[in-house]
């Protein structure tokens, strides 16, 4: 497959009205156009899976343990947030083109006890577990892979946004909702 460059604000694909996700007023805006965008393009997947491949290496070091399997999607009763980037958002969306539906506060792949988004899950999704022998290595560890992810960033020309889980996939069934029944 050829290599192709993704174009931010480009509208060959998607309509350029596409809902724009507004994060944090320190932050440029990006529409989910753009995000569709890029989880279509060829170098952001290799790129995107590249990545996670060695950040899953990176924790398979540290034998983490998971005791409460799946209680920590569930976002408001857990008690904390999942942050991403809009280039995690582009991998996760060329597995997922067409998001679920959300409710409440909390992730809607997390079912029957499991992720149903494995394969695509963002990082935090990966270096996060509530074991406390976590603790000393998942920050430095995080640090680390969103230093690469920002120069991943750059490199794909994706623009940077650092912003809540469930608002991006909040705006891209938004999207896709209108999209379905227009
Ligand atoms: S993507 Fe998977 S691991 Fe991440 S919050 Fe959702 S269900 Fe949990």
């Amino acid at each position: 497959m050829g290599m192709t460059t993704f174009v931010p604000n480009s509208d060959r694909n998607e309509p350029a009205d596409a809902p724009v996700v507004a994060m944090n007023s320190d932050l440029n805006d990006i529409s989910v156009a753009d995000l569709i965008n890029a989880s279509r393009c060829a170098e952001v997947i290799d790129a995107m899976r590249d990545f996670y491949a060695e950040t899953d290496r990176l924790i398979a070091v540290h034998q983490p343990q998971c005791a409460n399997r799946g209680l920590c999607c569930r976002f408001g009763e857990f008690g904390h947030r999942l942050y991403v980037t809009s280039l995690e958002v582009a991998y996760y969306l060329s597995g997922h083109p067409v998001p679920p539906v959300v409710e409440d506060d909390i992730c809607p792949h997390a079912y029957d006890a499991a992720c149903h988004a494995r394969d695509h899950r963002p990082m935090g999704c990966r270096i996060f577990y509530c074991d406390p022998a976590a603790a000393s290595w998942q920050g430095p560890l995080t640090e680390e892979r969103l230093a690469t992810l920002r120069t991943l960033h750059e490199k794909l020309n994706v623009p940077y946004i650092y912003a809540d889980w469930m608002t991006f996939l909040k705006a891209l069934r938004a999207h896709a909702t209108s999209y379905l029944t227009s």
